[in-house]
């Protein structure tokens, strides 16, 4: 038997959620132990957002030194070292991984390898290979995120691979097919068509990256089709035989059914939490059907000193908004009266263009009988757009009608991953298309099509008429 260890607050999971729950925690004065199986930085750091944004700017890269032409940029023999661009990305992620570790000691937070598990209401034990170890606690955050869902037909190989299989391929794929066109299959298919990879898109849905309006998806598909990259909607996925050196995916379009090789088939469906191997029973904290912790305005499970936070709860699976609900757990238990509030929450995918979302979109305000003002202001109306050539896109700005007050807003462009941080800003401070307007932007930036957007609500745009 060992003498379980004693802390105040144990996170579970060091993933963008837990690893910032934890940092705040301390900082509030908390004795925290963090518990992670895998490596610190969860998802994100490791095998999701990072690794993606590095090969998708390495991809981006090598496209433009390629397709140059239009601006009088003419390179010969731009030659691609696929394994030089994963080493890169590998150190990207060790970096900043290493980083979160810093950041905890340096907090004080306690690390523990190892999977944690349930015994009850104040205390988990810890396995790591051979040892296990208790810890009693008086709060737990729990944070273990989720994985990549499997489909029937699609059991996953050497050749039928998930995200991260993905992201690590060693080889880069003559062809390459994606099953699921959400934003993770949009980005990994943009970055390897850049790469040069024949990609073929099969969505089962009538549209890519369902949840961004026609407007913005419109633009992604017309890029996607630039770059040769095939996406076929309302088809279902059926099945894949593995051959010797690649893989035959079959489909059904149109009541027709329908065979393509490729080395490769990434299969990105969706994502379920890990929730099933933690014990939560012994505790009895409420899951639901499709396996996620039932939590309230505080994140709290209904043990009340039991929280959860990021993928493991409702709401979409985004690193900033595990991270989000991180600080307001570890301020909850700290004592203070913090709740959600999604409203500012955005949603950006890295496609070619960058397309973001935060707030209210026009036909969601339409839905709540919000009386509205848009304003649409388009980047080829910019100087630094066209000098950038990066002409394709525009912002767009919800805003009520009654008092201007900002209430959404939609960028799809380049850099629309950053712009809409104006606009979140905009909406958590509750200001108003007139704030917008008369914050000087520097000129020129792609910012000022955010300050015209703003404008264009009030009627009174200069660049456009
Ligand atoms: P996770 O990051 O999944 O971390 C959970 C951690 O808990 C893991 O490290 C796991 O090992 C650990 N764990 C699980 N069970 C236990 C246990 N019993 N004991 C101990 N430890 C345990 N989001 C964005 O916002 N922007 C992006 O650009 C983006 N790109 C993505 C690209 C890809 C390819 C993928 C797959 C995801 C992407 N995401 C992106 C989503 C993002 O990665 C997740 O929303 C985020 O990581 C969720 O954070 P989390 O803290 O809830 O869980």
């Amino acid at each position: 038997g060992d003498f379980p260890i004693e802390t105040d607050t144990i996170v579970i999971g060091a993933g963008p959620g837990g690893y910032v729950a934890a940092i705040r925690a301390a900082q509030l004065g908390q004795k925290v132990t963090i518990v992670e199986k895998g490596n610190l930085g969860g998802v994100c750091l490791n095998v999701g957002c990072i690794p993606s944004k590095a090969l998708i700017s390495a991809s981006h890269r090598y496209d433009e030194a390629k397709n140059s032409s239009d601006i009088g940029i003419n390179a010969e023999n731009v030659t691609l070292d696929f394994s030089k661009v994963q080493e890169w990305k590998s150190g990207v992620v060790n970096k900043l991984t290493g980083g979160v570790e810093g950041l905890l000691k340096g907090n004080k937070v306690d690390i523990v390898q190892g999977e944690a598990y349930f015994v009850d209401e104040n205390s988990v034990r810890v396995m790591d290979d051979n040892s296990a170890q208790t810890y009693t606690f008086k709060n737990a955050i729990i944070a273990t995120g989720s994985r990549p869902v499997e489909i029937p037909g699609f059991t996953y190989s050497k050749r039928v691979i998930d995200s991260t299989g993905a992201l690590n391929l060693d080889e880069l794929p003559k062809k390459l097919v994606v099953v699921g066109g959400g934003y993770i299959g949009v980005e990994l298919g943009t970055a390897y068509a850049n790469f040069g990879t024949e990609v073929t898109i099969i969505e089962g849905m009538k549209e890519i990256l369902g949840g961004f309006e026609k407007q913005m998806t419109a633009l992604v598909k017309r890029n996607l089709k630039k770059k040769n990259v095939s996406v076929v909607t309302n088809a279902s996925a059926k099945g894949v035989e593995e051959t010797d050196d690649g893989v035959k995916v079959t489909y059904e379009a149109k009541g027709e059914e329908h065979t393509i090789e490729a080395d490769y088939v990434l299969v990105t469906v969706g994502r379920k939490p890990n929730t099933d191997e933690l014990g939560l029973e012994q505790v009895g904290i409420k899951v639901n059907d499709q396996g996620l912790i039932e939590v309230d305005k505080q994140l709290r499970t209904n043990i009340p000193n039991i929280f959860a936070i990021g993928d493991i709860v409702d709401g979409p699976k985004l690193a900033h908004k595990a991270s989000y609900e991180g600080k307001i757990a570890a301020e909850v238990i700290s004592g203070h009266s913090s709740e959600i509030d999604y409203l500012g929450i955005p949603a950006v995918v890295f496609s070619e263009p960058e397309l973001a979302s935060v707030g209210y979109t026009e036909k969601q305000a339409k839905e709540e009988g919000i009386d509205i003002a848009v304003g649409r202001f388009p980047f080829a109306a910019n100087g630094r757009a066209l000098a950038l050539n990066a002409t394709d896109g525009f912002v767009k700005l919800i805003t009520r009608k009654e008092d201007g007050l900002v209430i959404g807003g939609q960028v799809a462009g380049a850099s629309a991953s950053d712009m809409i941080a104006e606009i979140g800003l905009a909406i958590e401070a509750g200001m108003t298309a007139e704030d917008i307007a008369m914050t000087i932007h520097a000129h020129p930036t792609l910012g000022e099509i955010t300050m015209e957007a703003a404008e264009v609500a009030l009627g009174t745009p200069i660049h456009i008429v």
